[in-house]
This record gives C-alpha cells, structure tokens and sequence, in this order.
C-alpha cells in the first residue's frame, strides 16, 4: 500500500486507485449498481472537432478531442461481442473507423478493454489515514468528471490537514471529519448524473430510442441559463454547516476564477489568491482595527490601475458582485465561499471567522 508522506507524515492520503485494499474493513463500498464495457482507442492527429456523443441504438459511441492532436473514441460493447477478446475488438472497431477517417494518418497510442464501476466507499477516514480519487469513488465517465472529483478531494482535504497537522484540537478534528460530508454529498450527486447520463448515451432499444432522443432534443431548447444555474447549485456546490452568520444563499458556492488586474498586470485570479482564507470586498473598506487577522487576506476591487498588491481591476467580478446583490464574499482556501452578504454584516460575518480560526489555531 503506498504511504504518501504529508507534513511529516502525520496523515496518509490515499490515492491509489480503484484497487485500494480495505484498510481494517472501514471502508466498505457503498454501490450503486452500474456496469458497462467500453473499448477505449485512443489516437494522434491534426483531426480537431468537439466532443460528441453519437447515441445510435446499435453502436454507441464517443468522441473526445483532447489535448493538442490527440484525441478518443469510445465503443460500447454491445452484448453479442462480450466475448471478444481485445484484439478481436481493435479489428472490429477499426473497421468502424475506417468508414469515416482514414486510420493510416492516425497513431493508435492506446487501445483498451474498460468495465465502468459506480460505487463509493461508505467511510473515507480512519483516523490518520483519508481516501481521495478513485480510492472514494468511481464513476463513469460520461460526465468527465473522475479525474476532476479527485482533484477537489485534494484541494479539500488540503487546506484541513494543513491547519490539523499545526494545531491539532477537537476543532480541528470536527474539520476534518467536514472532509467526507463535504465531497461525498457532492461526488454522490455527480455519480449519479453521470449513470443516467451514460444511460441515455448507451440506451440500445432501437424501439424505444426514438422516445429517447424526442427528450433529448427537449433538453435542447430549453434556456441553458437556467440549465447552468441548476448545475452550479446542485452539482458544484458543497454544502457547509450554516452558523449563526453564515447563512447566506451563496454560502457553498464557487467564487468566479477569471483572469484579473492586479499592480503586476493580468493574473488569474486563483494564482492570485493562493491557498489562504481572503475576503473580498466591493470597494475600498476599512475593516475594525482588531480585525484584521493575519490569516485572511483583504482584497478589494478598484475602477483605477491598481496600486497596491491588495487592489484588482475585474469587469467579471465586479458584475458578479451587482448581479449577486452582495458587497463582501469570505472564500476559503479551496475557494469556495464560507460568508457573503451586505456591507452592514461585514463585521460581524468576519469576527465569526476569526473565531473559527482561532478556535482551531490554539489549544
Ligand atoms: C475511459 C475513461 C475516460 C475517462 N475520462 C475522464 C474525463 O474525461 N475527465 C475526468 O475528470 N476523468 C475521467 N476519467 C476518470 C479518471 O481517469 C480517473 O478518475 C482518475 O485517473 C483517477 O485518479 P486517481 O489518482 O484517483 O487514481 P489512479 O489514476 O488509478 O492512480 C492511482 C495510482 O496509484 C498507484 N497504486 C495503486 N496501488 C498502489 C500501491 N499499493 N503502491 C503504490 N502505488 C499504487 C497506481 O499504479 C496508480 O498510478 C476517465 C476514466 C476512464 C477509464
């Protein structure tokens, strides 16, 4: 089992994979029941187009362009060829390419039998020990969504252990319980969105897949601003304990990342804000004298060319701000946001944090 040394070795994520053994049976899989067979060809060349699903009842398939001049097809195995063997299936599905690209100006990198698991383990922590990526939770890939659930356990996980492995209390170990109830509401979300979805896309009854495609064309005229917003809140949000101050709807939201203006030029604004707590202000405000906290950054926007590291210039969040009818945002280090609301809140919603903070900073 790999042991990844963290701060010291104090703590060990896991992140080994669907092949994670259960440690001490803690982690027992919590499954969801669904399994399908892909073969995965991947290749290289100038061909470039978007992302496509081709939904036919006979052959599902799917096409994804990726980085540069590679990109992916992906062929569900339909019942009669599960006995194939891979190289039997590389024969077939070539054959399949060879009707609609030439395949001599393509290098085939890989090709690959899959079985997509959807499942997740029932407990992430044991103690020191914290299962992150596919260790938690597998899902297909309908979504695109694998790789990227892992990377927000890490950056959840992150920032908690940080603070645990320097001060470690009650407070402290609450956090990092927080990790599981955090990421597995949201990756049990998104695992099942990604089974109906993959649902839809494999669906091979050719009687009923008219049926099928009548609901999706549906879904393609409806505003996709409200499709956006249900897919902001129910699948990328997180849900936080609501406290006493923080109970404002935006509370679990992402913040947006957009490239901004700061005294050194155009930066992204993520870069900008680094791994600390910041709080964000609409302009310039001066916060109570025994406020200001080491641990939270100030920024605020400015119309002028910034002066000062704590000044930006950003249209798009200047319009988020008006839009959101807000004037102060406190986002975590994961950059999720943990306080918002109007001016007249901004004391006291900061006062809470840094009472949180230092309930978990001193013993
Ligand atoms: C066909 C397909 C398409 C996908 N498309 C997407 C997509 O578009 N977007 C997306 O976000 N995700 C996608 N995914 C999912 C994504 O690939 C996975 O979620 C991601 O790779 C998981 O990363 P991980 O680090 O958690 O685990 P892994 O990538 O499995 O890494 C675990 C590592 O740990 C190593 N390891 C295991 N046991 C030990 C041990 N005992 N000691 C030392 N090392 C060990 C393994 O060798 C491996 O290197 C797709 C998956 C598939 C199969």
């Amino acid at each position: 089992m790999i042991k990844h040394s963290f701060l010291g070795g104090q703590y060990t994520p896991e992140c080994t994979g669907q092949h994670t053994p259960d440690l001490h049976g803690h982690f027992k899989p919590e499954s969801h029941g669904h399994y399908d067979r892909i073969f995965h060809y991947n290749g290289e060349n100038d061909f470039s187009e978007l992302h496509k699903q081709f939904c036919d009842p006979s052959q599902p398939v799917t096409y994804v362009n990726g980085v540069r001049n590679h990109f992916r097809w992906e062929f569900m195995i339909m019942k009669n060829d599960f006995e194939l063997t891979e190289s039997e299936l590389k024969t077939k599905y070539s054959k399949f390419l060879e009707a609609k690209v030439n395949l001599k100006d393509f290098e085939i990198i890989r090709s690959k039998r899959y079985t997509f698991h959807t499942i997740m383990a029932d407990k992430w922590r044991s103690k020191r020990v914290f299962l992150a990526g596919d260790a938690a939770h597998l899902m297909p890939p309908f979504l695109g969504q694998g790789m990227c659930s892992g990377i927000k356990d890490a950056k959840n996980l992150a920032w908690k252990l940080k603070l645990a492995t320097e001060n470690w209390n009650s407070n402290t170990n609450k956090l990092l319980d927080s990790y599981q109830i955090e990421r597995s509401t949201q990756v049990r979300k998104i695992i099942k969105l990604a089974a109906i979805l993959g649902g839809f896309i494999q669906y091979s009854n050719p009687i009923l897949a008219p049926f099928r495609n009548g609901i999706l064309k549906f879904m393609n005229i409806l505003p996709s601003k409200s499709i956006d917003r249900l897919i902001e809140n129910h699948l990328y949000s997180i849900s936080i304990p609501k406290g006493k101050t923080n109970k404002h709807h935006l509370v679990g939201k992402r913040f947006p990342q957009p490239k901004v203006i700061n005294k050194f030029g155009f930066i992204y604004f993520d870069e900008l804000l680094g791994f600390h707590w910041t709080l964000i202000t609409k302009c310039k405000i001066i916060l109570d004298k025994d406020l200001n906290n080491i641990m939270i950054n100030h920024i605020h926007l400015t119309n002028n060319i910034p002066n000062k590291s704590n000044c930006i210039i950003s249209d798009t969040i200047k319009t988020w701000f008006n839009h959101q009818k807000v004037d102060f945002v406190i986002i975590r280090p994961d950059k999720f946001i943990s306080h918002a609301g109007l001016i007249n809140d901004l004391n006291e919603n900061v006062k809470h944090l840094i009472n949180e903070i230092n309930s978990m900073t001193s013993n």
